[in-house]
């Protein structure tokens, strides 16, 4: 059974190399952070591995050693994984001295498996002096070795390294596949496992990840009543609001970012398309700001916060944008 959720195209191409024995030497798995590709490479390894009938069985000796991470034969490298003897500590980069350990490794059999696999995530932190080092191990791969690199910004590879793997690239997993997978594997109460699917953007991990998180949806509650109230103050107050909130573009750029999803929320539910809507757990405030809203002005002010995120790009001023954005936000007294 395959842990990775919604990737359905990349098990089907892995599980037909894997019945013909054809799997590639390397592999990048592309895809934004918490999208599941540790998770994926996991999975692989396990299948590759595998005692049992259907592969990845999860049950057997070898499935069980990877899930625990004790498998001799699975070496994770990372930005975060444990110095190697003689590394040189840095932590902004995987350093040449991790790919010397890698090649080492590599050139002995594996220990208890049928290949040993070298999983490295961070990929594109690789130094430039690690990534030409591992492109010998790319051109000329030992026997009995898997190598797979995991990148969320696949342009900061070296072109070389990424023409010798075969690439896949991960996509957003559906919320109703995440939805269920908190249900039922993670066990948590349906609607939370509701919202937390629709703010995941396709990012199992993340979901999982914010289960226990309660500082973030407590945060995330108290900027949505904000969010509301605002709609019903005077500029004054919004002006003195924004003086509040941290300046830089990076925290403007968010803050408008959640702006949009709940303004976006506002428009489906206009629209009568509750289905679609991220923040569940706001139906009846979004229904509240329906009746006092009409569709123009929340279609007006969606392209006023697009066309706020384009100038912040530009280098903007932050702070001056998050102003002109309260005069621009339509006043409703309720
Ligand atoms: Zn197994």
């Amino acid at each position: 059974m395959w842990k990775t959720i919604g990737q359905d195209k990349a098990i089907a191409l892995i599980e037909g190399s894997l019945k013909t024995d054809n799997l590639a030497h390397a592999y990048l798995f592309v895809g934004p952070e918490h999208i599941g590709k540790t998770t994926l490479a996991l999975d692989l390894a396990r299948a590759v591995n595998c005692q049992g009938e259907n592969k990845p069985c999860t049950q057997c000796q070898s499935c069980t050693r990877i899930s625990n991470g004790k498998h001799a034969d699975i070496i994770m490298l990372s930005l975060d994984s444990p110095d190697i003897p003689g590394d040189d500590k840095e932590r902004t980069k995987i350093g040449i001295k991790k790919i010397h350990y890698l090649q080492n490794s590599a050139s002995l059999p594996p220990y208890e498996g049928k290949l040993k696999i070298f999983i490295i995530d961070d990929a594109e932190h690789l130094s430039n002096e690690a990534a030409n080092c591992l492109l010998k191990t790319l051109e000329e791969p030992p026997p009995k070795v898997l190598i797979l690199l995991l990148a969320s910004d696949e342009s900061q590879l070296l072109p070389t390294v990424v023409s010798r793997c075969q690439r896949l690239e991960l996509t957003p997993a559906s919320f109703t596949d995440i939805e269920e997978m908190l249900l039922h594997s993670v066990g948590i109460d349906k609607e939370k496992a509701k919202l937390l699917s629709r703010l995941s953007r396709g990012c199992p991990g993340w979901a999982i990840g914010t289960i226990a998180n309660d500082d973030y949806l407590a945060e995330r509650a108290e900027k949505l009543a904000q969010m509301s109230s605002l709609l019903s103050e005077d500029w004054g107050q919004r002006l003195l609001y924004i003086s509040q909130l941290r300046p830089d573009r990076k925290s403007a750029e968010e803050q408008i970012r959640f702006w949009l999803d709940w303004w976006h929320d506002l428009m489906l539910a206009k629209c009568g398309c509750q289905q679609a809507i991220m923040n569940t757990d706001q139906m009846s405030t979004l229904k509240r700001w329906t009746q006092a809203l009409s569709l123009f002005e929340i279609k007006d002010f969606i392209h006023v916060l697009k066309r706020s995120l384009a100038q912040i790009a530009v280098n903007a001023n932050p702070r001056l944008i998050l102003e002109c954005l309260m005069l621009d936000m339509p006043i409703k007294p309720l």
